[in-house]
């Protein structure tokens, strides 16, 4: 579990990150190597879902020895498949988006982050999160440091 504290809103107490996984946390397909670093701190506390359909076939390659769980997508409404799972774990979620099929959980998340990278970001993604980074990197870094989401996102 990670504590959360923002001005003006309630604690957070976040049990679960879900990422998406092209353009969001990967790059060309693949893990930036500060980025895996980030990773292994913030899976000691909290649990690491990637939601990805996968597309490049890589994503346990890309992932080996990572604490991430990951969840393939099946179906073809992927936006709606992604909030549903948001919404099964609860409520103490932070989700990570770039695509226009990370609108709705970003939304659903209680804290939704955009990542604005190389790969670029939807417009509809952007406006449905509380706070975008312009790396994958930044976003993470934010989650542990709570004197970063103090000054963001405070009320
Ligand atoms: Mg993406």
């Amino acid at each position: 579990m990670l504590k959360m504290e923002i001005p003006g809103r309630e604690p957070l107490e976040v049990t679960d990150l879900v990422l998406d996984f092209n353009g969001t946390i990967a790059k060309d397909g693949r893990v930036h190597n500060k980025v895996k670093d980030a990773l292994c701190l913030l899976g000691r506390k909290v649990t690491i879902h990637v939601l990805t359909a996968d597309t490049r076939g890589n994503v346990a390659e890309a992932t080996q020895r990572l604490p991430v769980v990951i969840q393939r997508l099946a179906g073809e409404n992927t936006a709606e498949e992604k909030a549903a799972f948001v919404r099964s774990l609860g409520g103490r979620v932070v989700a990570l988006g770039n695509g226009f099929n990370d609108r709705l959980m970003l939304k659903e998340a209680r804290l939704g982050l955009c990542v604005l990278g190389e790969e670029g970001a939807a417009v509809e993604a952007l406006l449905a999160a509380d706070a975008v980074f312009t790396s994958a990197l930044d976003a993470l870094r934010f989650i542990l440091k709570p004197l970063r989401h103090r000054a963001t996102l405070r009320a």
